[in-house]
């Protein structure tokens, strides 16, 4: 099935994001998770692309099998970096081959590091939205992108990320997932941009429970932006005990889904790390 008909159609999606293993020890976690999650029927799953580019094959290897040996439906992410049209082509061709329909178009951070200066590939493209005229032009793929209610960390502002995420809905984007959300308003301020302008393109937040105090920083560090100070304080404040730290942060991440969800959002996509328990348990609280 194509994401959009899944989402909101009748009740919130829910939906989970895995990272490609690098050993057979994490694969061996991954396809735990995996079965787990099986069991509570998401509307679908994705699997990330490396940094760089450097997954590549072991995205398409994992994707493929997912969608072949499981009963659920797969998203693959794919991005601009370091490859040319002609290999971006290719790696289509190469989903397409393993029965992916649905693609997650994206640039992907500068080969630096975030905080570096993006240059593309000389025989490849500089924006997401070239991706997905791309992929679309390709076959039958329906193509969702990326959307960041804390403003992306090369963008003016909001209103200019909002005026990006809108090319990207005229250019055939059929839905958008967001960075993770820690600050609802700002998902509901971006969303409004959007809707204001006439596009009724689905923005599913992405949300990750907190589960240890040393996350906090390396989450600040993936979504390149300060996570909500409301959120920090009230984590900061149990930094010693590793038992309330998780149970807070299971606890902030259903309070956070609970909101979007009463405030319309068409799913929830779940940051898994490739662990299955904290989302999990956040899911039943929402589902009962
Ligand atoms: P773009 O939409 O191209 O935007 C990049 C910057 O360029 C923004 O500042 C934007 O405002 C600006 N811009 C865009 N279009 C134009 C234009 N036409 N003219 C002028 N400026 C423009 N990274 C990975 O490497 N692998 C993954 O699997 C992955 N999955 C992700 C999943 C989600 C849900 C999200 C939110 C991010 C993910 N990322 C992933 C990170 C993402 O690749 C980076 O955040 C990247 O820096 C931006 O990607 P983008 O697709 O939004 O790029």
């Amino acid at each position: 099935p194509s994401i959009p008909d899944l989402l909101g159609a009748p009740d919130t999606a829910f939906s989970f994001e895995f990272f490609p293993p690098r050993d057979d020890a994490s694969e061996a976690v991954l396809w735990d998770s995996i079965r787990r999650i099986e069991r509570v029927h998401p509307s679908f799953i994705s699997v990330t692309y490396g940094a760089g580019g450097s997954t590549r094959d072991r995205t398409v290897r994992i994707t493929g099998r997912i969608e072949h040996e499981t009963t659920l439906t797969t998203m693959a992410h794919l991005t601009c970096v370091g490859s040319s049209v002609a290999e971006l082509r290719q790696i289509v061709g190469q989903y397409a081959g393993a029965g992916i329909r649905n693609i997650l178009a994206l640039r992907g951070d500068p080969a630096g590091g975030l905080g570096t200066e993006w240059t593309p590939h000389p025989e490849g493209l500089d924006h997401a939205e070239q991706l997905v005229d791309l992929i679309r032009g390709l076959g039958d793929f329906t193509v969702g992108v990326a959307a960041f209610p804390d403003k992306h960390p090369e963008s003016g502002s909001l209103e200019d990320d909002a005026k990006v995420l809108i090319r990207k809905a005229d250019a055939g984007a059929a839905f958008a997932i967001t960075q993770m959300v820690t600050d609802v308003d700002a998902y509901l301020r971006l969303r409004d941009l959007v809707d204001g302008a006439g596009r009724t393109m689905p923005i599913v937040p992405g949300l990750m429970p907190v589960t240890a105090y040393g996350q906090l920083q390396r989450m600040t560090q993936l979504n390149g932006q300060p996570l909500a100070p409301d959120v920090v304080e009230r984590l900061e404040a149990l930094k010693d005990d590793k038992v309330a730290v998780r149970e807070v942060g299971v606890q902030i991440c259903t309070e956070h889904a609970q909101r979007l969800i009463g405030e319309g959002a068409p799913g929830i996509h779940f940051i898994t790390m490739n662990r299955s328990t904290a989302t999990l348990e956040v899911h039943q609280n929402l589902v009962g």
